[in-house]
């Protein structure tokens, strides 16, 4: 158990869906437990260190794109021409600042690829083909396709290729899960968000989901809480997920708990959304909430430390 540092807060997840306990084999259920801990304590020693809430997001999200066990960088799942397109966002509550990628191809951690869309790029969201040019004048770590190689993800693929049905990772029941994200409070006071996802399975027409839309499944305001989401896009685009829960609290007042319970029960399920979100507010509070089986998630807060996967 590690104890929380005084006055930040952090929590990461690796996705929620339909996931069967009786499918995990213990060494299989130990493996994800230890990249979520691994990923949440790099975080949360960063924010010991005094350091900023964007650096906490973005190395706890870099540990869980480098794990091939999920969909984002190294584990993303293959679109419909057999390659893998990657979104990513990042916020920071301080001043509203962001940056995001979407569709984008063989960049290591599309992560930090958003980080430099918001510090040095003048935009907010860039995508595939010019984002990958931006990766390599960043001078960012760029992979080839064989990186991005996973047997389980392929034979995922296979299961739809040439149909037109697309699979999110979740609804696999026995299978990988995946969008990455996390959420962090500083010590001085500020809050940021990151959410990296390589999408569904067999997606076409440079479909993009929730995670690199700002206010969808990534958002971060000082004034009230930072979020990332987790689950099929298309709802939580039209849910404009992770907006709301800022919404409910600044502007009715909600405390996170109430304002997350009212998104992932009420709003998300209306709109077919399954899934969940991790969010932390300004008085570092976290809430790991999902409407689904399951959540991978870890947090470190001032109640210490969880790593869960289950309900
Ligand atoms: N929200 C992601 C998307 O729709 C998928 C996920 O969370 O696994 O692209």
């Amino acid at each position: 158990m590690t104890a929380a540092a005084k006055g930040v807060a952090i929590a990461v997840h690796g996705g929620a869906g339909t996931l069967d306990p009786s499918a995990f084999t213990p060494e299989r259920e130990a493996a994800y437990r230890a990249v979520l801990q691994q990923a949440v304590r790099r975080g949360h020693a960063v924010l010991a260190d005094g350091g900023d809430a964007l650096d906490a997001v973005e190395v706890s999200v870099r540990i869980l794109e480098d794990s091939p066990l999920f969909n984002a960088g190294r584990g993303s799942v293959f679109t419909a021409e057999g390659k893998h397109e990657m979104d990513a966002a990042v916020m920071q509550g301080r001043d509203l600042r962001a940056g995001a990628v979407a569709s984008v191809q063989n960049v290591r951690n599309p992560v930090t690829l958003a980080r430099r869309v918001m510090e040095g790029s003048g935009h907010v969201l860039v995508s595939g083909r010019g984002a990958f040019e931006f990766a390599h004048r960043q001078r960012l770590e760029l992979e080839d396709d064989d990186y991005f190689f996973d047997s389980f993800r392929y034979e995922q693929w296979q299961e739809v290729r040439g149909t037109d049905a697309v699979r999110l990772d979740h609804s696999e029941g026995e299978k990988k899960f995946g969008t990455v994200g996390a959420v962090a409070l500083d010590g001085h006071g500020h809050l940021a968000a990151a959410t990296s996802t390589g999408g569904m399975t067999n997606k076409r027409w440079g479909r993009i989901g929730d995670s690199p839309v700002i206010g969808a499944g990534t958002y971060a305001n000082d004034a009230s809480c930072a979020v990332s989401c987790t689950g099929n896009g298309e709802a939580f685009l039209r849910a404009v997920a992770a907006h709301d829960v800022h919404a409910l609290m600044a502007y009715k007042g909600l405390p996170l708990e109430e304002a997350v319970r009212i998104v992932v029960h009420e709003k998300l399920p209306l709109l077919d959304g399954e899934g969940g979100l991790i969010a932390v507010d300004r008085h570092g509070n976290t809430v790991l909430d999902f409407n689904s089986a399951g959540m991978y998630r870890a947090r470190i807060d001032a109640r210490g430390e969880e790593v869960a996967i289950f309900r």
